[in-house]
């Protein structure tokens, strides 16, 4: 694998950078490889390449631009198992989540951006004007670890499909999808200029890049924090920014549902991917006479779930990512018991003596005030905070009280309690009764969770300046 060179103008070119990173397998501590990670000398090569081809890549017709989409995604297609595995090797998914959810992300942003630029139209005659939908320009494309491809194709393939060229900032725990997806782009025949990307943290590529002046607009997924920073660099340049962050999403339970169905998919929808999703639902809202039932089958759901090596087959839980997200999590935990707060399953986040896996068991924190630690932060961990309610009321209260909102998940077997929750919640996206993502639907967030919307034609048009073009008449002249 290129660990140690980057993508820029269509070859594969030595870093200027000196400084080194070690890939290690979460689940048992072992050395992947060594990643060389850029510097601003970098940054100022592949922007200065990026420009150079949107000279003449913004002139592309939707055509040409559907041709390369279309060989990226048969590439992509041909390299699958290879994504499956580098995913699960750089950041402890489950294999059968990095086959099933993690890889496939790669096919479904690639396929929905194809259908979105196949109704797309660069110009509209409009009344007294011509509308027209331009690529922005030059784009910084920054992504973090958690769903490395997904986040990856959701912000390349848009990119591409506008008329944009880009340079692509991945994760630095997230290399060797990474480095297959510039491949993938490589082998398909992406034009020399058009993608870039170069390998870095985020002190020494990330945020020149958001500072940069060629640079016209910086799409950024990852933590609120650095999502802050990145606007704040951006800013004297006026450049767009369009931000995914984090989240602490509510699931809401009404006193109709049958809590032996209902309870197991709510335990999921914040296990899964071990916790480490954005929009994870992390606090299980529900009605205080029904709480200790919901404890009960909660732990019985989160007791049966296999913990361990992601290679295999039957595991549902993996290691923690990487130690920076393991001591964090950690951390918190014990944050959690300071405060007198004790789980009623799970709770002991420990590297396995065995493996040396960064593991910590799926834990539920039971009776939670929304004030409190578990209830409050984004774990980003397998840990799910249960909160009573007494009146519906309070129970959309509860859900909107925190800094966050990206998605929200609600139970109610009463259409109208459904309805009710789900124009009252402030949050990007709503899942009705277990309803699931859609690849075509937008995908961002309210308040702190970010600005924007990703994914399908939303996503398109992120990428878009609007030009409008006003000629005087025959009749006028
Ligand atoms: P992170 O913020 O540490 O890093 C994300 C990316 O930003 C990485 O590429 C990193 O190198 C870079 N970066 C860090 N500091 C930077 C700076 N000052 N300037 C420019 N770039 C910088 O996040 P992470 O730990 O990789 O990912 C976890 C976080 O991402 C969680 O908070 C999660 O909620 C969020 N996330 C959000 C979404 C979403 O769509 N809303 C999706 C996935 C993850």
């Amino acid at each position: 694998m290129k660990l140690n060179q980057f993508y820029i103008d269509g070859a594969w070119t030595a870093p200027h950078g000196a400084d080194e990173h070690e890939i290690i397998n979460p689940a048992n501590g072992k050395t992947l490889g060594t990643l060389r990670l850029g510097n601003n000398e970098d940054v100022d090569k592949a922007v200065a390449a990026a420009k150079t081809a949107f000279k003449s890549f913004q002139h592309t017709t939707v055509d040409d631009r559907l041709e390369l989409l279309n060989r990226v995604l048969d590439v992509f297609k041909s390299r699958y198992d290879d994504f499956v595995l580098a995913i699960t090797q750089e950041m402890g998914a489950p294999i059968t989540l990095s086959r099933d959810a993690q890889a496939y992300c790669g096919i479904d942003h690639l396929e929905a951006t194809i259908r979105a630029l196949e109704n797309f139209s660069v110009s509209e005659a409009k009344d007294g004007y011509v509308l027209r939908h331009e690529p922005i320009g030059v784009c910084g494309l920054i992504t973090p670890w958690n769903w490395p491809i997904n986040q990856i194709a959701c912000k390349v393939a848009p990119a591409i499909a506008a008329g944009c060229t880009m340079v692509l900032k991945p994760s630095e725990y997230a290399a060797l999808s990474a480095q297959l997806f510039a491949e993938v782009m490589h082998e398909a025949g992406t034009p020399a200029g058009v993608f870039n990307m170069v390998f870095g943290d985020g002190i020494n590529v990330g945020s020149p890049l958001a500072c940069h002046p060629g640079v016209d607009m910086v799409s950024f997924t990852g933590s609120t924090a650095a999502g802050v920073a990145v606007a704040q660099g951006a800013a004297p340049t006026i450049k767009r920014v369009s931000q995914e962050l984090g989240g602490k999403s509510p699931i809401l339970l009404a006193d109709d549902v049958d809590l032996k169905t209902v309870v197991p998919q709510c335990v999921w929808l914040c296990m899964e991917n071990t916790g480490q999703s954005c929009n994870a639902g992390t606090r299980l809202i529900v009605p205080a006479h029904m709480h200790d039932e919901v404890v009960r089958v909660a732990c019985e759901t989160a007791g049966r779930y296999a913990v361990g090596d992601p290679m295999e087959e039957d595991t549902d839980i993996g290691p923690l990512a990487n130690i920076r997200q393991f001591e964090k999590v950690k951390s918190l935990l014990a944050q959690a018991e300071k405060e007198g707060l004790s789980p009623s399953q799970g709770g002991v986040a420990g590297i396995n003596p065995n493996t040396s896996g960064y593991f910590v068991p799926p834990t539920i924190f039971a009776g939670l005030k929304n004030d409190q630690l578990i209830a409050r932060e984004e774990v980003f961990g397998p840990v799910l905070a249960i909160i009573p309610y007494e009146t519906p009321e309070e129970a959309i209260e509860i859900a909107n009280d925190t800094p966050y909102g990206l998605s929200a998940y609600l139970y109610a077997a009463d259409e109208k309690r459904a309805a009710a929750w789900a124009s009252e919640v402030r949050a990007g996206m709503v899942h009705v009764n277990g309803g699931h993502l859609v690849s075509d639907a937008p995908f961002g967030g309210y308040k702190q969770s970010g600005n924007g919307r990703e994914w399908g034609a939303h996503g398109l048009h992120e990428f878009i300046e609007v030009k409008a073009i006003m000629a005087k008449s025959e009749e006028e002249n």
